[in-house]
């Protein structure tokens, strides 16, 4: 099996197109095309993880935080990035990094963070929109069951927990070929009126290419007829933070208990108590004070995040309890979702979770 395998298998879950344009995601350092040997998944890509890897026979690290974020300029080994990237490429070792796009997909990070916390009725907290496109075309009758399912086959049609989704409508279409065309049916230099279906089917803006090869296929048109909107319709399956629900509410105190046994802080730091049950909560890992407006918005009763900063803790506004439990510690069960994407898919390929704590915040 080659890295880029493994690779794949990610991306089919966190597609990279997905990521915010300040990221860096993706392969950074090593081929693609080498044979893995094994695969360490951490939060953090530090030396001492590479030194780990070295140990573990992995010639792959798979990271959240890509240790190239805002690139490189020399590797001479001056600071921590440029020690771990070169140790890395001296010891043959890949390290791939799905950072935002695995924040942003419905479930990655926050749906880890979610089941360990034990919330339920999971949505996106800030859906992103323009994401969709909207492809019509229109099938003679004989063809658009098999153009349909063609459509479907490239994972058009998906929203939310459905599949197969689409819209026809008959009515009838006109053309006249020209002496080199070849119609399907009808003749050429004729003027045709055909019975034909308008289909409509939404599909993930980044998979047109595949959608468009399909239709192209299946369709039995030499001109296929066929109309594609950007849709802009907030997409509910990306976006940032999330929300869901305890099945029972608990007092605020059993709340902070809850979530500091949860992710293992000596402390969690908070906005004042609001003296009311905590059942809906927001949430979003890692870097999140950016969402406390939608938290408010959404009717959350507390939001928890981390890097909250001390005059972003005024804006909860008597409305909301805002938790702060550290950046490591709310995504330190990202690497799971590695594991088990890999696993399911290579049971018996060496796979590890690290063993280094590499969070640098302390507590004393
Ligand atoms: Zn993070």
């Amino acid at each position: 099996m080659q890295i880029k395998n493994i690779i794949e298998e990610i991306e089919r879950f966190a597609p990279p197109i997905y990521q915010e344009s300040y990221d860096n995601s993706g392969l950074l350092v090593g081929d693609k095309n080498a044979e893995a040997s094994g695969a360490l998944l951490s939060l953090d890509c530090t030396e001492a993880v590479v030194d780990e890897a070295i140990k573990l026979k992995c010639n792959l690290i798979i990271a959240h935080h890509p240790i190239i974020f805002s690139g490189l300029k020399r590797l001479n080994g001056t600071n921590y990035v440029e020690r771990t990237v070169i140790k890395a490429i001296q010891n043959n070792i890949a390290i791939y990094a799905a950072h935002t796009n695995l924040d942003n997909v419905k479930e990655g990070v926050n749906a880890k963070i979610a089941e360990k916390l034990g919330l339920s009725g999971l949505r996106i907290l800030s859906p992103k929109k323009q994401l969709l496109k909207k492809l019509v075309t229109f099938v003679p009758k004989t063809h658009a069951d098999g153009v349909r399912n063609a459509l479907f086959a490239v994972g058009a049609g998906e929203i939310g927990n459905y599949e197969n989704c689409s819209f026809s409508i008959e009515g009838s279409g006109t053309f006249k070929g020209n002496m080199s065309a070849k119609p399907f049916i009808g003749e050429k230099g004729k003027l045709s009126k055909e019975e034909e279906i308008r289909v409509e089917v939404i599909f993930e803006s980044y998979k047109e290419r595949d959608v468009l090869q399909n239709l192209f296929a299946n369709h039995p048109y030499e001109e296929v007829a066929h109309d594609i909107y950007l849709l802009e319709n907030t997409y509910q399956n990306v976006g940032s933070g999330m929300i869901g629900e305890f099945e029972k509410p608990m007092n605020e105190t059993d709340f902070l208990s809850h979530v500091k046994t949860t992710f293992g802080p000596k402390f969690v730091k908070h906005t004042p108590l609001l003296k009311k049950s905590i059942k809906k909560v927001a949430f979003c890992g890692g870097s999140g004070s950016f969402l406390i407006k939608n938290a408010i918005s959404s009717g959350a009763d507390a939001y928890i995040s981390a890097d909250i900063k001390y005059h972003e803790f005024f804006d909860a506004e008597g409305k909301i309890l805002i938790v702060d439990t550290g950046h490591f510690e709310n995504e330190q069960f990202t690497p799971e979702i590695f594991y088990e994407l890999i696993h399911k898919k290579f049971a018996t390929f060496a796979t590890y979770l690290s063993k280094i704590n590499t969070n640098p915040v302390n507590y004393f």
